[in-house]
């Protein structure tokens, strides 16, 4: 009788859960209230599931266990719309019932793959970067997944570092645009809706600065430069909704992010006010104890949990450890509470308590499987993130009366590799993705002649292929190389010393370049690479970074003229390794180097030029804009007031251009040293050949806050300077006064 009574107890106090009028906060704790500890404790771990797309269950059996046993919160990592619903339906079978949540890295496009995210950044268009987000948020929820593990929004200055093709370049104004965008993009309207997935902004924090560029190192950096580079997009990631954050793997300043309650409560849960959960990166509790900052995996479920850390990935410290730890009243059940509140609201708002597989759902998969839409959309943002970084004689666009032209290099026939990593393989993708190869066939049409060498393999030692390509070259009008990296050359654990572009390619290409050919080269990479001969010798450059499914279409429309490129640099192109780390937005020293080439007792190298080879913001146009008549609505304005400087941009070629207008700041000077330039707004025009338009920039004291010595994020009266241009050098400047 007790146990029937217990049954029907629960049974309407779950019903409760169920009805839709309560209050979510209500339904979570209807919920709570018939938790068993070891339940709760269960809603905080999370493991790995099978890669496999489709299949019977294989790998789970321990998991599956402990879902019926209502131990395991979440899972990631499991695909397709049978699979998740096989496992949710074993989570149905668990004593409460309380859905998994399903996670996974969509970190550029599920079924349909855009360009990596520094490719996307380097459009600077944040509808696009939405609209690529929406896009794959659309795929991956019909396929049951509730939660990606992106944005990645670290700021980055080393492109040695693997993870550089992850994130939205150097930037901390640009970073936490595109940050919000893309928080938007997969969160659609609301969660809940049944094509928004929760974001998770990664990896909290200061991932980015690895020492070295080495990926998982330590990082070690002033709280201020921390404020004032590092957090903003995370920032700019919690206002606009995250629903999630992920802790890094790496020390800050000796204390792991993932145990580090300076970063989860102070600052995430207690100034900016997030009420979503956090969850650890893979391992990354557990890893706690390689850093030397927890004996064993209990004090690291200890440390982590306590510091504000929700969810634990893969470590299983929290599972095997915190219901002892809160019986030895070393942890607060109210800690543990909040925890278990946090994960269960985001499953209610997801509405997984209404129907706890409306996200598997086989027809609307179905239709986003092979859905044209789609692919448009990945080719324009592919085109959006096209950068051309040299186009002598202005010889592209291409005109179609090209006779014969001469596709060499490793990469012009390149597939799968465009995907670059973090992307999917489905069985079906040898036929779907464009190679630059099909891509240009298609667009050149019949009257073009098409010749083929591949010349070198990417780390190739041998210039065996040299003479097939030469010949290639000399029977052609034009010669168009695709070099680069290998697609897992960058990502994770992708960190390299040596970031010159690979094997022999640029003798390939001086071979090449010394038919007397005109020469084009694209290159293909998830990173800044160094290409110092091609840089100086090829007539024309376009970086296409990986471009995803549609490259080679995006590229063909770009090189014949559909698309006039626009796209510019989101991160700093260096030299040469030894320049790293180079940032447009650096302090001023003491002794500063006044131009490129000036090396006197200043603070320069002496055997390379001081600035980098390409500059943050640069990217040109197959026309050219001209800025004029920069002016400012008075000299001066007071706090509370705003100042509006306008300038003229004119489209002064003659092809119709998008040009993206970039203002800088710069605080003369500042109780603590400030950047020689800070980007502070841009904005995109379209101009016609010929066309001008005016443009201009609010300036208020948001604009001019900083940091000081004291974290205080304030702003000073006193000279500054306003900087407008096409890219972060390049500029025209006027000076203005806060009272
Ligand atoms: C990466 C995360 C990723 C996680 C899950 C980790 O190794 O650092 O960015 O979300 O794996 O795949």
């Amino acid at each position: 009788a007790r146990g029937l009574f217990t049954a029907a107890l629960l049974w309407s106090l779950t019903g409760m859960a169920q009805i839709p009028h309560k209050t979510i906060r209500q339904r979570v704790d209807s919920v709570m209230q018939l938790m068993t500890l070891e339940e709760k404790i269960g809603q905080m771990n999370q493991y790995n599931g099978d890669w496999e797309a489709t299949g019977p269950i294989t790998k789970e059996g321990d998991k599956q266990d402990q879902i019926r046993r209502g131990r395991l919160g979440s899972m990631l990592n499991v695909t397709g719309v049978e699979h998740t619903r096989q496992l949710q339906g074993i989570a149905m079978s668990s004593r409460l019932k309380i859905p998994l949540l399903f996670g996974q890295d969509i970190i550029h496009g599920y079924r349909t793959t855009f360009p990596i995210p520094l490719g996307e950044a380097a459009s600077w268009d944040l509808e696009a970067i939405r609209g690529a987000s929406r896009v794959a948020a659309r795929e991956v929820a019909a396929a049951g997944v509730h939660w990606t593990f992106a944005p990645m929004v670290d700021i980055a200055r080393d492109p040695r570092w693997g993870r550089v093709m992850e994130g939205a370049g150097e930037d901390p104004y640009l970073g936490s645009c595109i940050a919000r965008a893309r928080v938007q993009g997969f969160q659609g309207r609301q969660l809940g809706d049944i094509d928004a997935v929760m974001a998770c902004a990664k990896h909290y924090a200061g991932y980015g600065a690895a020492i070295g560029g080495r990926d998982y190192n330590s990082v070690d950096m002033s709280l201020r430069t921390l404020w004032e580079v590092y957090l903003p997009p995370f920032r700019a990631a919690a206002e606009a909704g995250a629903a999630t954050f992920m802790s890094s793997f790496n020390d800050l300043n000796g204390i792991p992010a993932t145990g580090n309650a300076y970063l989860l409560r102070d600052i995430l849960k207690g100034q900016w006010k997030f009420n979503g959960f956090v969850v650890s990166d893979w391992g990354a509790v557990g890893e706690m104890i390689n850093h030397g900052y927890a004996k064993d995996n209990k004090q690291a479920a200890l440390e982590a949990a306590t510091a504000g850390c929700d969810m634990d990935m893969e470590s299983r410290s929290y599972i095997n450890n915190l219901a002892t730890l809160v019986r030895e009243g070393k942890i607060k059940i109210e800690l543990i509470d909040d925890a278990v509140r946090r994960i269960l609201t985001k499953k209610f708002e997801l509405g997984l308590f209404d129907d706890p597989y409306r996200f598997c759902n086989s027809q609307r998969a179905a239709e986003q499987w092979n859905n044209t839409e789609n692919l448009k959309t990945a080719q324009e943002m592919a085109e959006k993130s096209i950068v051309l970084l040299k186009n002598d004689n202005q010889l592209l666009p291409l005109s179609g009366q090209t006779k014969t032209i001469a596709l060499i290099g490793p990469l012009i026939k390149s597939g799968r590799e465009n995907l670059g990593f973090w992307s999917y393989q489905w069985p079906d993708d040898s036929e779907r993705i464009v190679s630059p190869w099909a891509g240009i066939q298609k667009k050149a049409g019949s009257t073009t002649r098409l010749l083929y060498a591949k010349g070198c393999g990417i780390t190739d030692t041998s210039r065996a292929g040299f003479a097939e390509a030469i010949e290639a070259a000399r029977q052609a009008d034009v010669v168009i190389m695709n070099v680069g990296e290998a697609p897992d050359f960058t990502g994770e654990a992708k960190s390299r010393s040596n970031i010159h572009l690979p094997g022999i390619q640029e003798d390939l290409v001086r071979a090449i370049r010394e038919t007397g050919k005109p020469l084009i080269v694209l290159i293909s990479a998830g990173r800044p690479l160094v290409f110092n001969y091609t840089a100086d010798h090829a007539d024309a450059i376009l970086y296409t970074w990986w471009l995803g499914t549609e490259a080679g279409n995006a590229i063909a429309n770009v090189l014949f003229g559909g698309y006039n490129p626009s796209g510019k640099l989101p991160i700093s192109f260096p030299r040469t390794e030894g320049q790293i780390p180079i940032y447009y937005n650096h302090f001023s020293t003491g002794r500063p180097a006044r131009n490129d080439s000036d090396v006197n007792y200043v603070s320069a190298y002496i055997d390379l030029p001081n600035d980098p080879r390409y500059p943050f913001g640069y990217g040109l146009s197959y026309t050219r804009f001209v800025y004029s008549d920069i002016t400012l609505s008075a000299p001066s304005f007071q706090p509370g007031g705003t100042l509006t400087a306008t300038v003229t941009v004119t489209n002064a070629g003659s092809f119709d251009g998008r040009e993206t207008v970039q203002w800088y700041i710069r605080d003369l000077v500042g109780s603590v040293v400030r950047p020689v330039k800070e980007l502070k707004g841009f904005e995109q025009v379209d101009l016609k050949a010929g066309e001008s338009k005016k443009v201009t920039l609010t300036v208020d004291v948001d604009k001019l806050r900083f940091y000081n010595d004291k974290l205080q994020h304030i702003y000073e009266p006193g000279e500054f300077r306003l900087f407008v241009g096409g890219n972060s050098r390049d500029t025209k400047e006027i000076g203005f006064t806060l009272k």
